[in-house]
């Protein structure tokens, strides 16, 4: 290989690590949503697009102001506003809080760079489907991130662009929180929004690239056999009786070999 041509595939290398402006995270644990997040493990995670950089808590929390006798802890959009309002970062903030919005949504926009989830009740829903609330998390940050890139920053932007059916897409909108399992591990990004995304200005290869990481969002492969244990029961026993008799014959066979 030529000096010249050497130079040029370093030139390219670099231009190809440096395609993307990693966005910098600042995860924020409002109350103790870190007893059900293991917020270690999200910080290990890695993407060519974001990084999580940084952790902050907010203990302490103003009472509630919705009053109507029941005991749970619920915020409004704007309560979680003025709770977040002392967090400065230069990147984006998303915070995670194990209590309710007062209007069922799971995820708003507080700020032009802060987001807050509520994770309230989804626990039970994704466990069914042994997903874990990690992965959740995750597969929102790709949502929020593709937002940032098309510099959708409000709620009713992001809504807008949302779709009410559910394909197991990125964007679907989850209306029904229960739709959550259908969207979380290896979502999709659907025509319709791929057109949407295309129309506006991004990287190029950006959307082949963010699919390629959205595939990578899975359940760890013990999960998986967990899970196929529990859906097939009868076949799972039937294998393990196989393979029992298998390993019988064969070391059997071995014996009288070594006799
Ligand atoms: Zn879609």
């Amino acid at each position: 290989m030529s000096q010249k041509s050497s130079n040029k595939d370093k030139l390219l290398m670099i231009q190809k690590k440096g395609k993307y402006n990693m966005l910098n995270i600042k995860l924020v644990i409002i109350g103790h949503s870190d007893r059900v997040v293991n917020f270690d493990l999200i910080k290990k995670y890695k993407s060519k697009f974001f990084n999580f950089l940084d952790i902050e808590r907010i203990n302490h929390l103003p009472n509630p102001v919705k009053d109507d006798g029941y005991l749970d802890i619920v915020y409004s959009k704007t309560e979680i506003q003025r709770i977040m309002n002392d967090i400065e970062y230069d990147g984006l903030s998303i915070a995670i809080m194990n209590y309710g919005f007062n209007d069922n949504f799971y995820m708003h926009r507080v700020g032009t760079n802060k987001v807050c989830i509520s994770i309230y009740g989804l626990e039970s829903i994704l466990s069914e489907k042994k997903i874990s609330i990690e992965n959740f998390i995750i597969k929102n940050v790709y949502e929020i991130f593709i937002f940032n890139q098309l510099k959708i920053l409000n709620d009713e932007d992001e809504n807008e662009f949302l779709h009410s059916d559910t394909r197991g897409c990125l964007f679907d909108m989850n209306g029904d929180k229960r739709d959550i399992v259908y969207n979380t591990e290896k979502p999709i990004i659907c025509d319709e929004c791929k057109g949407k995304i295309n129309n506006k200005l991004i990287p190029k290869n950006f959307l082949e690239d963010i699919q390629g990481e959205l595939l990578k969002i899975d359940k760890p492969f013990i999960k998986k056999i967990e899970n196929f244990i529990s859906k097939y029961p009868l076949f799972s026993v039937l294998v393990t009786f196989f393979f029992s008799t298998l390993i019988n014959l064969f070391s059997n066979w071995l014996w009288e070999m070594i006799k």
